[in-house]
């Protein structure tokens, strides 16, 4: 709220009411973003530690005309409260196979695979894993050329269950990775039960990287991973330093503004043509 002027206590007094109000107004326009053409999918590179292309991870963006740039990190959550997501999910998904498909037509240099995010409440659905399998299929693009980045959270509601939808999905071709390592409540029981193939450690320990010569976290999640057979990939690497030290520690795959921003798909598809060695 504004510091200045009167009507700053009024903002206060009627701040819870109005956050509902705002609340439902932008789930509304939430509601009506596919089908008016306001969502976009960005691309944010991911590289191995020679520079090489490693694949994408795909970040969807809401452009609203009423509130303008919304955050995923607000209308994500929105969508999952109001079951949205399973639609906005659903278009994520297919919208991404889509973009493969247009730039192997197109002949893009496009070579490792797109990471598309999957929430909790999409991976919980009975059908999840025979749906993804489907729409590739419909698609005829190969199993390798997506994967899937869930969290915790969404595996470990219902372990069995989640066990058979990632072997069917791996089986398929699909690789999975566990996105935000570290962050929730992470069970290494659980952990080696779970067939996965890569283990993503959340920006939050890599901010910590640089600022002191130890770093308990990062060094752990990376030995656990290459001790499970796991690859293991850096979001948020912002500085040489952070991404040296990631180096120096074994880690396979790196991810932040330090390469790249998350970008328009024609600004990826550039970024291609410039970063096209194998
Ligand atoms: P996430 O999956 O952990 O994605 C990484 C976030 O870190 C992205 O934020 C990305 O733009 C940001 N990031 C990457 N590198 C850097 C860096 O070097 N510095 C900084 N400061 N930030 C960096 P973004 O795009 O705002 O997405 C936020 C979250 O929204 C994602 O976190 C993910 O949980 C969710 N999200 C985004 N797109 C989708 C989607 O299509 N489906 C679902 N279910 N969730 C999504
Ligand atoms: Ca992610
Ligand atoms: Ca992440
Ligand atoms: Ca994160």
């Amino acid at each position: 709220a504004k510091s200045n002027g009167r009507g700053r206590y009024t903002v206060y007094e009627h701040s819870l009411e109005k956050v509902a109000q705002e609340r439902m107004k932008m789930q509304q326009a939430l509601k009506n973003a596919i089908a008016n053409e306001e969502l976009l999918l960005f691309f944010q590179p991911q590289v191995r530690q020679d520079g090489s292309q490693f694949g994408a991870e795909v970040l969807l963006r809401w452009f609203s005309p009423i509130f303008g740039f919304v955050s995923p990190t607000k209308f994500i959550p929105l969508a999952e409260e109001t079951g949205l997501i399973h639609s906005i999910g659903e278009w994520v998904f297919n919208q991404s196979l889509h973009c493969i498909e247009q730039w192997q037509k197109n002949s893009i240099p496009f070579k490792g695979h797109l990471s598309v995010n999957v929430s909790a409440w999409q991976f919980a659905l009975p059908a999840f894993a025979d749906d993804i399998i489907r729409a590739v299929n419909n698609k005829g693009i190969k199993p390798s050329s997506v994967m899937l980045e869930v969290t915790e959270t969404g595996l470990l509601i219902d372990i069995p269950d989640t066990i058979q939808k990632l072997s069917q999905i791996r089986k398929f071709g699909i690789e999975i990775a566990l996105d935000d390592f570290g962050t929730g409540y992470s069970s290494m029981a659980y952990l080696r039960d779970l067939p996965l193939d890569l283990l993503k450690i959340d920006k939050t320990f890599i901010d910590e990287l640089g600022k002191s010569d130890h770093s308990p976290i990062t060094e752990s999640i990376i030995s656990i991973g290459r001790s499970m057979h796991l690859s293991v990939i850096a979001e948020g690497v912002e500085t040489l330093e952070q991404s040296n030290r990631l180096a120096a520690l074994g880690c396979h795959i790196y991810q932040g503004y330090y390469y790249a921003k998350p970008m328009s798909e024609d600004d990826f598809v550039a970024w291609l043509f410039t970063h096209n060695h194998s």
